[in-house]
């Protein structure tokens, strides 16, 4: 049984927590595309972790994580973060990458910092971790895949062939010291032996997996509204944050992914430019900001502050039609019982008409929002079990939302540890 956890909006919707809760019962936990630019956050037994490439599925004993070919493989970050978790007496994991995975140089994080300095304000929020650069390779076919770190007379000629075409941008359209053709082989030398022993032909081993009836956890990290076509292009991620994806970005047949579970935040964020409808500012974003997630809604892997917002009925109902959604994980509702009121958006004015329907870039650009307020419930949720236990305005809330956006909110997470967590039998999940 294949299970996708993916995130309908712009990310940090708590993917990482639903992940690990779930992976207590996976054999196989996956990421099937992005960097290290972006992370999770998981508060487990052994402490509070944020995670920007390993698998969330690395805190358990039972779990082979594994990185897909469709992730963006910083070698060095993979290292470094496996010695950070053992460092604090999590067991080592049981990792395998992907021989197809391809690699994220040194370079890609420099020409990342180069574009974003050259274009100055007109750039796109990048994150610098090379994501760009690195897709952009993959697809431009001069990208290093793991398979190729072993045949050294292939890795000779092409950093040759790759050094003429970067350190031609890097004199003339960056003007920036050139790369070495020698000390970057020495790198790629590195990397292989670093890698090595993971080394793995990762949907062959998922083949036999689905066989012998495993449960594989595909991964997802950000949400459809960074996706490269069904986002807010261009201030998108490089690869498709789309549940469909993981059937590319791992190797496996797509009808195999028998359950799509889309993580909606009970209030929005979002890091970096572009539009953002329902966005607060001043004191009452402030305050959210400070009271949101666990410990304040701040980057995991940049620190930087995120934009806050109401929830987005409009933009997550697309999310979550675009996932295929089959069970919605709502999450940090807890959060949100300091309110009286708590304003909620439900449609989009572009040009004086009113939309339910997420629309393109430019015509979002020009949308504001149109608000309904529901009651809060001015109580601290969190060590409630069932939905019924949850204050009555609470489950208006969560009722709303579902019949605004659409599909069936079964898992309610009211903390941010493993178990704070409410299952709920929802109208619309069909059996
Ligand atoms: P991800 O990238 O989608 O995994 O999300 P992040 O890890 O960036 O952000 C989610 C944040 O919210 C983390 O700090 C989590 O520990 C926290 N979190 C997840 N679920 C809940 C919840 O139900 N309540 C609270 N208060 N925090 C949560």
């Amino acid at each position: 049984m294949v299970k996708a956890v993916v995130g309908a909006n712009w990310g940090d919707e708590g993917k990482g927590k639903i992940t690990d809760m779930l992976a207590k019962q996976a054999d196989i936990i996956i990421r099937f595309q992005g960097g290290a630019n972006a992370g999770h956050t998981i508060v487990n037994d052994y402490g509070k972790f944020a995670l920007h490439t390993l698998p969330s599925g690395v805190f358990y004993n039972h779990t082979t994580s594994i990185i897909g070919n469709g992730v963006a493989l910083n070698i060095p970050i993979l290292f470094q973060e496996i010695k950070s978790i053992t460092d604090r007496n999590v067991p080592r994991p049981k990792i395998l990458v992907s021989d197809r995975a391809q690699i994220v140089m040194p370079y890609h994080i420099l020409f990342d910092q180069y574009e974003e300095e050259r274009l100055g304000g007109k750039s796109f929020g990048s994150t610098k971790s090379g994501i760009a650069p690195f897709y952009s390779d993959k697809y431009a076919k001069i990208g290093f895949q793991v398979s190729e770190l072993f045949d050294e007379e292939l890795l000779k000629e092409k950093v040759e062939r790759v050094c003429e075409v970067k350190n031609c941008i890097l004199e003339n359209l960056y003007h920036k010291p050139l790369l070495d053709k020698e000390e970057l082989l020495q790198t790629l030398f590195s990397y292989r032996d670093m890698i090595a022993p993971y080394v793995c032909d990762v949907s062959a081993y998922l083949d036999r997996a689905i066989k012998e009836n495993k449960t594989i956890l595909l991964e997802g990290q950000l949400g459809t509204l960074k996706d490269p076509d069904h986002g807010i292009y261009p201030m998108v991620t490089s690869s498709s944050t789309l549940a469909a994806y993981g059937a590319i970005g791992a190797g496996i047949p797509p009808y195999e992914i028998k359950q799509i579970i889309t993580v909606c935040k009970a209030y929005s964020s979002a890091v970096g430019a572009g539009a953002f409808v329902s966005e607060i500012f001043g004191e009452e974003a402030d305050e959210l900001r400070r009271r949101g997630g666990d410990g304040g809604e701040y980057g995991a892997t940049t620190g930087r502050p995120r934009r806050m917002g109401w929830f987005d009925c409009v933009a997550s109902k697309y999310g979550c039609r675009l996932q295929g959604t089959t069970d919605v994980a709502f999450t940090v509702l807890d959060v949100l019982g300091y309110l009286d009121a708590i304003p909620v958006c439900t449609g989009y004015e572009i040009d004086g008409e009113v939309t339910k329907e997420f629309p393109v870039t430019h015509r979002l650009n020009k949308a504001k929002p149109v608000l309904e307020v529901l009651p809060g419930w001015k109580c601290d949720i969190r060590g409630i079990k069932t939905f019924e236990e949850l204050p009555e305005n609470c489950q208006k809330y969560i009722e709303f939302v579902e019949k605004e956006i659409g599909y069936p909110i079964t898992m309610i997470s009211n903390g941010p540890g493993r178990n704070d967590i409410i299952y709920r039998e929802s109208p619309l999940k069909v059996k």
